[in-house]
Formats: structure tokens, sequence, C-alpha cells
């Protein structure tokens, strides 16, 4: 059933603490629960941000879609429902001031009908689109896939004809809880195929990027160099932010798009 406005606003109120109850997740009890309830059969892929792929040579010659939001915009095409969220609920609740506050979630598919309409609206695929290339702009990365928590928090029906579209900053809930949860629950959100983050030899250890740039504390400060873990994945952040172009970002897997959009579509349909 459609949620009320009353339980989306109360649903903000929690949003702030939603690290404290991402933590409980660790209680093996309450992670079984929590996964059950919110993230079974979740697949979440992040997108790195087109800006910051130098595509290899090899993969621009073969491959014939390169850059990450074209997973995005096949499901557009694809979709012959389409929805927009008025505002980001995340950014709405943390009273974000770095985004757009009234650039918000996507989703497809014919379990959008369920949304209730006070939180946004049925678009058309160039809307779709245009609010993508809004979000581009605005620096807001992408992350698309399944994801049952918003199935439950929209209130819509069945999960797998549901495909969230999230265009993230730090205070997108996700994003915010993955360096604490459970990790079985966090393994749900993965990198693309194919893509190698690292850090070169014109690391000069300044910090920026270890200043509330990545999502998972992937990268920190070790003997003076910016160091990423097996964490990583792969969002680009820090390779934007990095004044001394010290940190690549590539893709070596020809099949990346490819690939990407089999997994989601194994999951759900979006006609
Ligand atoms: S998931 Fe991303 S776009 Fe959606 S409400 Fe949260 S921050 Fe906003
Ligand atoms: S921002 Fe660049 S130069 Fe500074 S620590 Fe990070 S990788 Fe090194
Ligand atoms: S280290 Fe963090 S910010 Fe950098 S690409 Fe990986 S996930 Fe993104």
């Amino acid at each position: 059933m459609a949620r009320p406005i009353w339980y989306v606003n109360l649903l903000k109120k929690a949003f702030p603490n939603i690290k404290f109850i991402a933590k409980l997740t660790r209680i093996p009890f309450l992670g079984k629960i929590f996964d059950l309830a919110m993230f079974e059969g979740d697949d979440i892929i992040y997108l790195p941000q087109d800006k910051v792929i130098p595509v290899n040579k090899e993969v621009q010659k073969e491959a014939d879609m390169v850059l990450p939001s074209q997973v995005i915009e096949y499901f557009i095409e694809k979709a012959n429902y389409h929805w927009i969220m008025n505002f980001c609920i995340c950014r709405d609740s943390m009273q974000c001031k770095d985004y757009p506050i009234n650039l918000g979630c996507m989703f497809l598919g014919e379990a959008v009908l369920g949304i209730n309409p006070q939180l946004g609206r049925r678009i058309s695929k160039k809307e779709a689109l245009e609010h993508l290339e809004r979000c581009r702009e605005a620096g807001l990365v992408h992350m698309v896939g399944r994801n049952k928590l918003d199935a439950s928090w929209l209130g819509v029906k069945p999960g797998n004809k549901l495909l969230s579209i999230c265009n993230c900053c730090p205070c997108c809930c996700l994003w915010r809880i993955a360096p604490v949860i459970n990790p079985k629950i966090g393994q749900k959100i993965k990198k693309m195929p194919g893509v190698n983050v690292k850090v070169t030899e014109k690391c000069i250890g300044c910090g920026t990027c270890t200043r509330g740039i990545c999502f998972v504390d992937a990268i920190k400060l070790v003997n003076k160099r910016a160091v990423i873990s097996k964490e990583c994945r792969g969002c680009g952040r820090c390779v934007d932010v990095c004044p001394q172009k010290a940190i690549e970002l590539t893709i070596d897997d020809k099949l990346f798009i490819k690939k990407s959009i089999k997994r989601i579509e194994s999951l759900v349909d979006v006609t």
C-alpha cells in the first residue's frame, strides 16, 4: 500500500540516526532480520562518474557503449513506467547544503504506479533523461539496481518491477551506512565490473581525498600517501577531487556495460 505522507515524515526524522541502526546489523540475529526485511535479493551497482572515465583505447574501440551512465539510459529507454521524486529524502532529512534537494531518486517499472502521488510524479522518457543529466551536472553519483528497502519504504509491489536509480551525495542513506553495516549486507552494493582505482606516484599526501569524500571510507593516508582498500566501490569521487590528478580510474572489462545490464535484468523487469 502506498505510504502516507506522515509515514515518510516519520522516516525522515529517523534518518539522522541511520548509522546507529545500521550498526545493529552486526549483531548476527538482528543482521539476519534486517537482511531479510530490507536487502533480500538486492544487487546495487555504483556507477563511476562519467567525467572521470578515461576509457582505455581498447575498450573504446571495441565496446559499442562506453560511459557508465549508459546503463541507466538503456533502462530508461526500455521502461514503460518512469517516476521521479519531488525531492531527495536523504538530502532533505540531512538538510544538505552541498547538493540540490530537489533532485531525488528515479524509479522505473510497473511498481511505480503504487507510489503515493504526493511524493513525486510519472514522467516521460525524455524527462527521465533530462533528470539524469541534471544529476550528473550537479556532481551526484548514480547507483542502480534492485533495492528491497525502496519497495518497502514506498510501500509498493512487486519488488521485481521496481528499479531504483539513486543520484547520491554523502547524505545518501546507503552511503552513510556502508562503512558500518554488516559486511554481508554491504557486499550487495557493488563496484561496476572491471573498474579499478589506484593511487599513482603523483600523490603528495595532501589528504584532500580522505576528508568526507569516500562513502565507504576506502581511502586513507598511510605514510603520507593515499592508499585505497578493497572496500572501494569505484564511484570516482576521489579521482575528481584530487588536485594532483594522482588517482586513476580505469575499466579493463570490455563488456562492463553489457554485464551490468545483464545483472540488473536478471532481477528487475522494467517493462
Ligand atoms: S538514495 Fe540518493 S537520490 Fe535517493 S533519496 Fe537517498 S541520496 Fe537522494
Ligand atoms: S588528494 Fe591526491 S595528492 Fe592528495 S592525498 Fe589524495 S591522492 Fe594524494
Ligand atoms: S576510494 Fe572511495 S571515493 Fe574513491 S573511487 Fe573508491 S569508493 Fe569512490
